[in-house]
């Protein structure tokens, strides 16, 4: 962990039906916990690392049950929730850390940004579309590409970008100036 993660509390706990972690620190002066819980059943399970915000825990990252849930034993009395859930806490804190030092630019959803996203959706998947993102997607897009920039243009139309790096002249400018010709990612190894 970062050295500015602080330990405030945990707790684990195992039955016959599921066995829980919780882990609660303090990074960079935010309370962060990392939660989380193995039921017999995949919808009884899960693991998220959530932020602690006037009064209320919003969830800043979580782990797909596929990369985990096939790996750790089945409910039992017997199972050390700490050992085989500890590790796992440990790699949602570490990344909420790193949401928590680095964040992105905070974006304001305007009503017509709001539209602009129903029409990304619309456009890109349907005019009925719905989409679910998964937690690993997140992920993915977060580590792959440039950081999301939008830009809502004078003519009304809005930019959605990850082509270009933050220190780009298109960036720079929201737009007004062409790209650097410098904005080059490394090809992510899913698609
Ligand atoms: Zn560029």
């Amino acid at each position: 962990m970062t050295a500015s993660t602080i330990e405030r509390d945990q707790d684990a706990g195992a039955t016959s039906t599921r066995y829980h972690y919780t882990r609660v620190v303090e990074i960079a002066g935010r309370t962060v916990r990392a939660r989380l819980e193995r039921g017999v059943y995949r919808n009884h399970s899960g693991a998220v690392a959530e932020v602690l915000t006037d009064q209320d825990w919003s969830t800043l990252a979580a782990d797909d049950l596929n990369n985990w849930w096939h790996d750790t034993p089945p409910p039992s009395v017997d199972v050390d929730a700490a050992a085989v859930l500890g590790p796992l806490a440990e790699r949602l804190l570490h990344r909420a850390a790193e949401i928590l030092t680095a964040p992105p630019p905070t974006v304001t959803l305007s009503p017509h940004l709001y539209r602009a996203v129903s029409a990304l959706l619309a456009t890109s998947s349907g005019y009925n579309a719905e989409c679910r993102i998964d937690p690993n997607d997140i992920t993915w897009a977060t580590d792959n590409g440039g950081t999301l920039h939008i830009f809502e243009n004078p003519d009304g139309s809005v930019t959605f970008t990850k082509a270009h790096r933050d220190e780009c002249a298109f960036v720079a400018s929201k737009g007004g100036q062409d790209c650097d010709d410098e904005c080059y990612f490394d090809l992510p190894s899913r698609i």
